[in-house]
């Protein structure tokens, strides 16, 4: 998905789409399900945050949060609240917990329910994209999430008086249609082939990628992403639009909400 409003859209294809980032093998985007795993510390300072050799940790990007979680190592505990990525993927260690030096065996946890509302929020909004490119033909134009909540902007001039409830009942049809949601990772050339798959008004993946990960909900969008979805489409659960505002000049926020 793309950056917040007001921000270029860079923010999804500023997430690695391979599974290595820096000297971390990233086991989210390998599986997204992944919730507990072994690794080993290769780097920790106050400063910065720790570094693992694999990690489920999602970092942030595409408007979706980075996740929360622990590290446990001997009986010891370090609350993991953030991560971000950089030249590296740093986890961020709640202020005060012990870090664990270079070299320690770790286990990682994720935290389940924030991760997985998450998951749900991110395929809900490439539900809704799609929705709205399919129906009214309005290119996305930024994003954001929070667990359970989130925002799309589209470019779209004109709107029909009944459009927020057309969005919302087209949404819950492709829900209840239950559409498995497939990622795979394909050669720059092979996925720029396939028709409308930068969905964003602008084509923001960088040059130096050869490689390009494509996430298809099956007969409604397929889009190069790099965030972490849900396996089909009725894990997203019920959605409500709450609202849509209209920005000015062709700019239409639509916010939604999933069920609990
Ligand atoms: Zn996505």
């Amino acid at each position: 998905m793309p950056g917040p409003a007001g921000e270029p859209a860079t923010s999804l294809y500023a997430a690695s789409m391979g599974t290595d980032h820096g000297h971390t093998h990233r086991l989210d985007l390998e599986d997204p399900t992944l919730r507990e795993w072994d690794a080993t510390v290769l780097h920790a300072s106050p400063n910065n945050g720790i570094v693992l050799d694999r990690s489920a940790f999602y970092p942030g990007g595409g408007g979706q949060p980075p996740d929360h979680g622990t590290l446990l190592w001997g009986g010891v505990q370090t609350r993991i609240v953030g991560a971000r990525g950089g030249d590296e993927i740093y986890l961020i260690p709640a202020e005060g917990d012990p870090l664990p030096l270079a070299g320690t065996a770790v286990r990682g946890a994720i935290e389940d329910d924030r991760r997985t509302t998450l998951m749900r929020t991110h395929s809900g909004l490439h539900l809704l994209s799609g929705v709205v490119f399919r129906d009214f033909g309005a290119l996305v134009t930024g994003g954001n999430m929070e667990p359970g909540e989130a925002r799309m902007d589209f470019n779209l001039p004109e709107i029909p008086g009944d459009f927020k409830a057309r969005v919302e009942e087209a949404c819950n049809a492709e829900v209840v249609a239950d559409r498995r949601i497939d990622v795979k990772v394909l050669p720059r050339d092979e996925a720029f082939a396939i028709p409308d798959i930068i969905r964003t008004a602008t084509n923001l993946v960088p040059e130096h990628l050869t490689e390009v990960r494509i996430v298809d909900i099956v007969g409604l969008d397929t889009q190069a992403d790099g965030g972490t979805h849900v396996a089909s489409t009725s894990q997203i659960g019920r959605m409500q639009v709450v609202k849509v505002e209209n920005k000015g000049k062709g700019f239409r926020r639509v916010r939604i909400r999933l069920a609990q």
